[in-house]
């Protein structure tokens, strides 16, 4: 028999989508987040500097992230991303000013390494077999043993695919995490890796439709809603103590914990969890986009990695970005813009400009940080885990959080 209430911890888009699916089943759901708004790391916000609603970091989808194109189609949002038509990645090197758009075919056999009109240039098909060493690396290998970490192929394509999907340096990243992001992307095809971005903001097309599936479902989302502790009984999580209130749980409620790491942690001392993590920085400028500049662009040779076109703002995105926590706002807002405006052929002066710098942007993908990854199984009957953070298989993304929530809302389900 199913559960009576079950309480969602954290409406971060792993929160959302175990909502969404246990109230799609016909559950009885709470979420209780501690922010006052939705979203966790994916998010929009008002910023008063830039005058504008912007995203709290730029987030890139790809086409086939099926978890996350099934949760959208599910909240009837999938309309809201938008990218090319047929997938395409326009480069620019910042040291020579060499442009080029690599341009893979839509099917699982990967001709267009032989044209070098769609490959980088100055590279032969050979220098592209290295990536394949990645899909048979041994466990806990990282993927500078498993592959070179050097050449044009490296980094004018992989290291910058890599950096942007694992969220840390290359060389030092887990080359499983790679191979599981190349087997789901380059090894479909170019199909699975069209580029798709939230037009109108990451709350506007994942979360704010989330929280409208839920509510015409019944589920109540309560915001401002910090959990504080965990109550057990035996085998059995008994209530949940929000500080100002408790809330005694009935023999058949349960839990969904869908919190970050650190704050699992601290809520579940004896679990291991990842406890290393990787900066993103984004900074954004309120300038019009130049006539025909692409939606996205990767830069090479530069601090800046990519390039988001948004109406009335180019917007950049730095991954491992530990580095720049600690140089001054100013500084690095104006050596920022002058690369952009290199990029964009923009002479003006420093726009107005607001920078975020995520900390914990994701956990490090580090062999040893993915070993700590947990299952969504705990050691309590009523209580499961779901995260980026949580053994999904991915690096921390929006489709390894989704997946995890569902994993979460399907354990539940099964043992209602
Ligand atoms: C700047 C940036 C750029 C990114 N770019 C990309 C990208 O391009 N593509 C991509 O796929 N992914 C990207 N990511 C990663 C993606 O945002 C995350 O993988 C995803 O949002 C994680 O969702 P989550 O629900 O697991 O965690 P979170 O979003 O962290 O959600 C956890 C929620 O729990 C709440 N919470 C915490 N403690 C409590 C408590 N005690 N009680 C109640 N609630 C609590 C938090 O407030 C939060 O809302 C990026 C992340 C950042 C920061």
């Amino acid at each position: 028999m199913r559960s009576s209430v079950i309480h969602v911890i954290g409406a971060g888009v792993a929160g959302l989508a175990a909502a969404v699916r246990l109230a799609e089943g016909g559950a009885t759901v709470v979420v209780h987040e501690a922010a006052p708004a939705a979203g966790g790391r994916c998010r929009s916000y008002y910023d008063h500097a830039l005058g504008m609603v912007i995203d709290n970091g730029n987030h890139l989808l790809l086409s086939g992230n099926h978890a996350a194109m099934s949760f959208l189609a599910l909240i009837g949002a999938e309309h809201g991303l938008s990218g090319p038509p047929t997938t395409e990645f326009p480069f620019i090197d910042l040291a020579t000013h060499a442009c080029w758009r690599l341009r893979p075919n839509a099917g699982r056999l990967g001709w267009w390494i032989f044209d070098p009109s769609r490959r980088v240039p100055g590279t032969r098909v050979t220098d592209y077999l290295d990536i394949i060493r990645l899909l048979w690396a041994p466990a806990q290998t990282p993927i500078g043993t498993a592959m070179p970490c050097s050449g044009q192929v490296y980094e004018r394509l992989w290291r910058p695919i890599l950096l942007a999907a694992l969220n840390t340096d290359p060389p030092e990243a887990d080359a499983g995490l790679a191979a599981a992001v190349i087997r789901e992307t380059l090894m479909v095809g170019g199909r699975a890796y069209r580029p798709l971005i939230a037009r109108d903001g990451l709350s506007a097309t994942l979360i704010d439709p989330a929280i409208r599936y839920l509510q015409a479902r019944g589920a109540t989302v309560r915001l401002e809603h910090n959990l504080h502790r965990l109550g057990c009984d035996g085998r059995r999580v008994a209530r949940l103590d929000f500080g100002n209130d408790t809330i005694e749980l009935a023999p058949r409620d349960a839990v969904v914990l869908a919190v970050p790491p650190f704050m699992a942690k601290t809520l579940l001392p004896d679990l291991t969890t990842p406890d290393a993590y990787r900066a993103i920085v984004n900074a954004h400028f309120a300038v019009e986009p130049p006539k025909d500049f692409p939606p996205m662009i990767g830069v090479i040779n530069a601090t800046i990695e990519w390039i988001f076109t948004f109406p009335g703002r180019l917007s950049v995105t730095i991954s491992g970005a530990d580095r720049l926590l600690n140089e001054p706002r100013e500084a690095l807002a104006e050596r920022i813009w002058r690369e952009v405006a290199d990029v964009a052929g923009i002479a003006e002066k420093l726009p107005a400009w607001q920078i975020v710098r995520e900390r914990r942007a994701t956990f490090a993908a580090l062999p040893e940080q993915n070993a700590k990854r947990p299952g969504a199984e705990t050691n309590w009957d009523n209580l499961v885990l779901a995260g980026d953070w949580t053994a999904t298989g991915l690096p921390a993304t929006i489709e390894g959080a989704i997946r995890s929530g569902n994993r979460a809302a399907d354990l539940l389900n099964r043992r209602a």
